[in-house]
């Protein structure tokens, strides 16, 4: 069976978290912690970073540093993994969703403005696939209108935005070390701080909401509690199995682009006689190789597509069930007004390909015939144009 992911060890993490164990601290915020966060200062040219324990804990961070309270709204995309929207609900804002772009599973730039109303306090992009989202226009709505950017880069270690590493661009963003992620710690995430403004507080929410950074420094004698917060911090033992990853990431890079690029390759001729879409890159933008995806003409063809993989050992996925079509969303929010064409259809139609760096030559193969070979029922009414169309007709359907 070619799974779809394998966590990739370098060999190095047992002897990190062996040397942390032994240097008799293993609390959060040691020697390990601090190489990471100044990994991410210095190749990426983030003002302050922060570990977190996981990415979604990294967006709590930001809700509570920017104030939200029940009432305020946050604007984010409906094709997205929970936490980029729960991080927000969880303090009370209500989310505005925005669709995805045609050509790409980013946020639909031009469509955020009408979203804005007197009572938005932030939106919140995610580089899906590591693809950047156009950052300069987000960032000058957001300075028109006095609104916070987060930048979702869980999936966006390593990309950039015209030149610029992703998640330095925003005034906060959120990375992610989950083992599905590029760079991987089990569990794990970092927040960065890039507007002066939210650094001092950062660290206090960070460390339960006292000034314990403060004094571990030497700055003050005692510390007390200042503020608002919880335990964000991992421990020494995260931070030491992250550092082995970090160490690599050139030779992790370089190994993902490889397997991205020949994937891109072997299945252009087959995408372009099939009419299925392969992942577009805007010119501004360079990815990490965070995932390969292709785009179908409609669920059906997707899941018949799943199934003859699967006959073959190979595991392919689907994901993201658009957020305003969830449970959570359907109870809390009423929108039926409102439709997400693009967002439904990456829902319905992308599939997520194996991807992990020790996927071999011969396993890579074995996935480009099992789909140029597969049997792909084409059914020319499905195509998207017809999906908007449809939609327009009989809204929710
Ligand atoms: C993985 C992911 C997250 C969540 O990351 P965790 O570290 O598991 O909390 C959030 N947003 C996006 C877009 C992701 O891909």
């Amino acid at each position: 069976m070619i799974p779809f992911n394998k966590p990739y060890l370098t060999g190095k993490e047992m002897h990190y978290m062996y040397q942390a164990v032994y240097s008799g601290k293993i609390s959060g915020n040691g020697i390990y912690t601090q190489k990471c966060q100044k990994f991410f200062e210095d190749r990426y040219g983030i003002h302050k970073a922060l570990l977190t324990t996981s990415c979604t804990d990294a967006l709590e961070m930001c809700a509570l540093l920017i104030n939200i309270k029940p009432g305020d709204e946050v604007i984010v995309p409906s094709y997205t993994f929970v936490s980029t929207a729960l991080a927000f609900a969880r303090q009370g804002a209500k989310i505005v969703f925005a669709d995805s772009r045609d050509d790409h599973p980013g946020i639909a730039e031009d469509s955020l403005e009408e979203l804005i109303t007197p009572r938005t306090k932030a939106i919140v992009p995610v580089h899906y696939a590591g693809v950047a989202c156009d950052m300069d226009k987000i960032m000058a709505l957001a300075e028109y209108y006095n609104l916070v950017v987060i930048e979702d880069a869980a999936q966006a270690i390593e990309s950039t935005y015209k030149g610029r590493p992703l998640g330095s661009i925003g005034h906060l963003a959120a990375f992610s070390f989950h083992e599905t992620k590029n760079i991987i710690a089990g569990e794990g995430g970092l927040l960065a701080i890039n507007d002066e403004r939210f650094i001092e507080r950062s660290e206090i929410i960070w460390e339960k909401g006292t000034n314990r950074a403060e004094f571990f420094r030497g700055e003050v004698n005692k510390y007390e509690w200042i503020d608002i917060g919880s335990s964000f911090l991992p421990s020494e033992m995260t931070a030491a199995f992250l550092w082995a990853q970090l160490e690599n990431i050139e030779d992790i890079q370089a190994k993902r682009k490889a397997i991205w690029n020949t994937y891109h390759r072997k299945l252009q001729l087959w995408a372009h006689r099939n009419n299925i879409r392969q992942p577009q890159i805007p010119s501004y933008a360079i990815n990490n190789a965070h995932m390969y995806y292709l785009g179908f003409e409609n669920v059906s063809q997707r899941e018949s597509v799943i199934e003859q993989l699967k006959v073959q050992g190979i595991h392919s996925v689907s994901h993201y069930l658009s957020l305003h079509n969830s449970r959570y969303c359907r109870n809390e929010y009423y929108e039926s007004d409102r439709m997400f064409p693009m967002s439904d259809y990456y829902t319905d139609c992308l599939l997520r390909l194996p991807f992990f760096y020790e996927l071999t030559k011969k396993e890579q193969k074995r996935v480009v015939d099992g789909l140029t070979q597969a049997n792909i029922e084409s059914s020319s009414s499905h195509t998207i144009q017809d999906r908007y169309q449809q939609m327009a007709v009989e809204p929710n359907s």
